[in-house]
């Protein structure tokens, strides 16, 4: 017997997450690379089914360990259930999402890149949005563990730095990127302390802060400041 696993694509993965609530308080999420299967052994859905029939059978666990999986064809597969934590970092579960990205990324091995790069930090950014966290609460499974996971070709910078960049990719329409320096670092900064976000930019910021903006961003200080959580 095994069990079906969907997969999703970055704008389908995106859909799914910001119409789902759980109930679980979500405080990080794990970074893991899965080292067997190499990228060279995936195998598509058969691949995820092989995960889980290890992770229950051999391993004894209720079902395969991690959230979600980003293959080398850039997919999103889904996992165990959200309203669990996961089985990814022993001792440090509580509250985590966790990814496996498949692929052995340990240094003169494989490369995490292309589809599969753009997939984890597209997902890892969409949650980080919906569940109000930071960059700072993006973790690798090496910080908590002997292990090299997820791979020591992968530093944690240059993927916080994926990450960020990519960010401000999203603000990179043609009023960012004619902007002065100094209303890109203004806007940049608002950014960082989450006072705008990129659906702000969508719904167009244009090149200064028209006063709604103005208006919204104040509001949001407040709210921080009412919250006991101080913007500055
Ligand atoms: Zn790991």
């Amino acid at each position: 017997m095994t069990r079906r696993f969907k997969s999703y694509s970055i704008a389908e993965f995106q859909a799914f997450i910001n119409t789902l609530s759980i109930r679980r308080k979500i405080t990080h999420l794990q970074i893991h690379h899965t080292w067997k299967p190499r990228k060279t052994d995936y195998r598509g859905e058969a691949t995820i089914a092989s995960m889980w029939q290890y992770h229950t059978n051999t391993r004894g666990w209720r079902d395969i360990g991690q959230h979600f999986t980003v293959s080398p064809d850039g997919l999103i597969w889904d996992g165990r259930s959200l309203e669990l934590d996961p089985a990814g970092i022993s001792g440090h579960n509580k509250g985590g999402i966790m990814f496996e990205m498949i692929g052995n990324f340990d240094q003169g091995e494989e490369t995490l890149e292309g589809k599969q790069l753009d997939a984890i930090i597209a997902a890892v950014r969409v949650l980080l949005q919906k569940f109000n966290l930071t960059e700072k609460d993006i973790v690798f499974h090496r910080e908590y563990s002997p292990k090299s996971c997820p791979g020591t070709g992968i530093t944690k910078q240059w993927f916080l730095n994926e990450v960020q960049s990519r960010k401000i990719q999203e603000l990179s329409d043609q009023s960012y990127v004619n902007a002065p320096q100094w209303k890109k670092s203004a806007i940049d900064w608002l950014y960082k302390e989450r006072l705008i976000s990129s659906e702000d930019w969508k719904k167009q910021i244009e090149s200064s802060l028209p006063l709604w903006a103005e208006a919204l961003v104040l509001r949001r200080i407040f709210e921080k400041i009412k919250l006991g959580r101080t913007p500055f």
